[in-house]
């Protein structure tokens, strides 16, 4: 099973995480708790009417952990190429992963080590997520100059997951499920939204 690690657990990170390991592939976030999340309150997060950041934070976290997202509580301090994927270095141990998706807010400084080209500031992506750099994708603040919006970080963190899950399964992929699957899927959640 193909491993993919997410570096930062905010909007960004989170979404990317939930969507690769709910369609089958073992994913771990590893974050160090700064998200701007802390800081907002969301009155413009479509299909949420009024929610205190931390409180969607908790959600998405509890959302991410339900279908078994793996999260860890660590600074990244590197990424490198390593074969035909990277080591991921978290509080001075070594993770390999056949993915990275970087989520690391307007903090840019892992794209950078890890060679990824820059426009400007911004690190270059393109429209699926992906960096200069095959398997490494960058998400949510760091791509972008001033939409910070919590909505735009969790789409690209879907768009990354879902080119790595294309790539993983060697067709175009999309995550649709209908409302017979609720159930099974979110069991207690379900009571919750
Ligand atoms: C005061 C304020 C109010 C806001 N209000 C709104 C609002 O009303 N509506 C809205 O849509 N948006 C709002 N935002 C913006 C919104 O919070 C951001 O757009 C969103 O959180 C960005 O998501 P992200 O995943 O890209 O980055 P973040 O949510 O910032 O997450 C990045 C995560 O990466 C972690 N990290 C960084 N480096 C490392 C590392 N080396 N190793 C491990 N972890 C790392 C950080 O600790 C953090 O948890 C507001 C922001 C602020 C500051």
């Amino acid at each position: 099973m193909a491993h993919v690690i997410v570096v930062g657990g905010g909007a960004a990170g989170l979404s990317a995480a939930l969507f690769t390991q709910k369609n089958g592939l073992e994913t771990t976030v590893f974050d160090t708790d700064k998200t701007w999340l802390h800081k907002a309150h969301l009155f413009n997060y479509p299909g949420i009417g009024s929610q205190d950041g931390t409180v969607f934070l908790e959600t998405l976290q509890r959302q991410a952990e339900t279908f078994g997202v793996e999260r860890v509580s660590a600074e990244v301090s590197d990424v490198s190429e390593s074969g035909d994927g990277f080591t991921v270095t978290a509080d001075g141990e070594d993770h390999d992963a056949d993915y990275v998706v970087l989520a690391t807010g307007a903090n840019r400084d892992l794209a950078e080590s890890l060679g990824c080209d820059f426009d400007g500031d911004l690190v270059d992506v393109d429209v699926t997520m992906e960096t200069s750099v095959d398997g490494a994708y960058a998400t949510g603040a760091m791509v972008r100059a001033e939409e910070w919006q919590a909505v735009i970080s969790a789409g690209d963190g879907a768009a990354a997951a879902l080119n790595i899950l294309s790539t993983e399964k060697g067709e175009n992929y999309h995550d649709f499920d209908v409302p017979a699957d609720a159930d099974e899927a979110f069991g207690a959640m379900a009571d919750e939204s």
